[in-house]
């Protein structure tokens, strides 16, 4: 199955009514905010979007997206691939629907001009708030085992206290 191309703007309050649904991809390179913290481009982004209005007649979108990404491990400065996967559910701030008449459960999407919410730059932010704030291997790949770390910290720990045990078997 050829996947859709998600496009880059949309009518939220139109395709509501429509309720329409997208099945597809952003292209990477649609996302330099996001790839500026990456170690390496990501993937192409796999998305679903879905445009509907809620039985308080409310017009909102909700939707999924994830990404293969390559990130810089904070313990050994080696690249670690990670994969990134988000939800999220907006409702579009009209001048009829304001921010105010949101349930807590919906995020405000705002619109342009046009009456169009920017789906490729929503969707990077959903990625960017998702990646972890310090990166690491699990210990087993990481190129720092913690055992040769904490063989590291041990003789530092022993020195600093071996003079004084000496001094203690002295005093007895
Ligand atoms: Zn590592």
């Amino acid at each position: 199955m050829q996947k859709v191309l998600i496009p880059l703007s949309v009518d939220p309050v139109r395709n509501s009514g429509k309720r329409l649904s997208f099945d597809g991809y952003i292209p990477s390179k649609h996302l330099p905010r996001l790839n500026e913290v990456l170690a390496s481009p990501c993937s192409d982004v796999e998305a679903t979007l879905s445009f509907a209005t809620d039985e308080q007649k409310i017009h909102y979108f909700r939707g999924h997206a994830k990404a293969k990404v390559e990130l810089i491990c904070q313990r050994c400065g080696e690249p670690m691939a990670h994969e990134l996967a988000v939800e999220f559910q907006y409702a579009p701030i009209t001048k009829r629907q304001t921010v105010e008449d949101l349930p807590e459960h919906y995020e405000a999407a705002e619109l342009n001009e046009l009456g169009e919410v920017l789906l490729h730059p929503l969707v990077e932010d959903e990625l960017l708030l998702a990646l972890p704030i310090v990166a690491k291997h699990t210990e087993q790949d990481c190129a720092i085992k913690s055992d040769t770390m904490s063989y590291g910290d041990i003789p530092a720990e022993a020195e600093k206290r071996n003079p004084f045990a000496v001094l203690q078997k002295l005093k007895k």
